[in-house]
């Protein structure tokens, strides 16, 4: 069994990880190893980011630590926000904020808006050394926001097979097709070997 330090503070993402990765793994809680704050995510790259969240962990505690890192890729945006997804609307806004933006920026572009979500999970083991898991879910952003579980994009964000948003599906429906889901799955796959 290991105990591993998400290194988030999204309960959408705790709740995520814990469910794909049990039993294998733990996760420790960030206020029980004294995680307090996020670092700046500055790096121009999905992995970047994600390797700065996962060595700001390890350095915090000294404890294996995993962190991730997503973007939205629309096509009709020439990848945009990609990398820029959490302050696609600015520093200081939030969810519904990215969401509103992204659709003012589709509205001028016919359907389908094809979109993918990449997922990169940054681990760091015991001796220091630096892991990267990599997981991709194709889809489509639609008009206007649909259900309200999940956070995020997840309102207007329906993968390819389904005529359901992510905020529509269950999480358990969710985490069958997601990109971290699938970045999850091998890095359980990767403890385990
Ligand atoms: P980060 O990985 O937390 O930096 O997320 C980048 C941006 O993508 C933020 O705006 C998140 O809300 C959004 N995001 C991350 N994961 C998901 C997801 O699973 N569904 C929808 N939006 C997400």
């Amino acid at each position: 069994m290991h105990k591993l330090l998400f290194a988030t503070f999204n309960r959408h993402k705790q709740e995520e990880a814990a469910a794909i990765l049990a039993p294998v793994i733990t996760l420790i809680s960030p206020s029980d190893v004294n995680y307090k704050d996020s670092p700046e995510e500055n790096a121009d790259t999905v992995e970047g980011n994600a390797l700065i969240k996962a060595r700001h962990g390890y350095e915090q505690c000294g404890l294996p630590c995993f962190a991730d890192d997503t973007a939205l890729e629309v096509m009709q945006l020439n990848g945009a926000p990609g990398v820029h997804s959490a302050r696609f609307a600015g520093l200081d806004h939030d969810d519904k904020a990215n969401r509103q933006k992204l659709l003012a920026e589709l509205s001028n572009f016919d359907q389908p808006h094809v979109a993918r979500f990449r997922t990169v999970i940054a681990y760091i083991d015991s001796k220091g050394e630096e892991h990267l898991f990599e997981g991709i879910v194709d889809g489509r952003i639609i008009n206007e926001e649909r259900g309200t579980n999940g956070f995020g994009y997840d309102a207007l964000f329906v993968p390819d097979g389904y005529s359901t948003t992510f905020a529509e599906m269950t999480d358990i429906e969710k985490n069958f097709v997601s990109h971290r889901a699938r970045a999850l799955a091998q890095f359980k796959s990767f403890l385990l070997q």
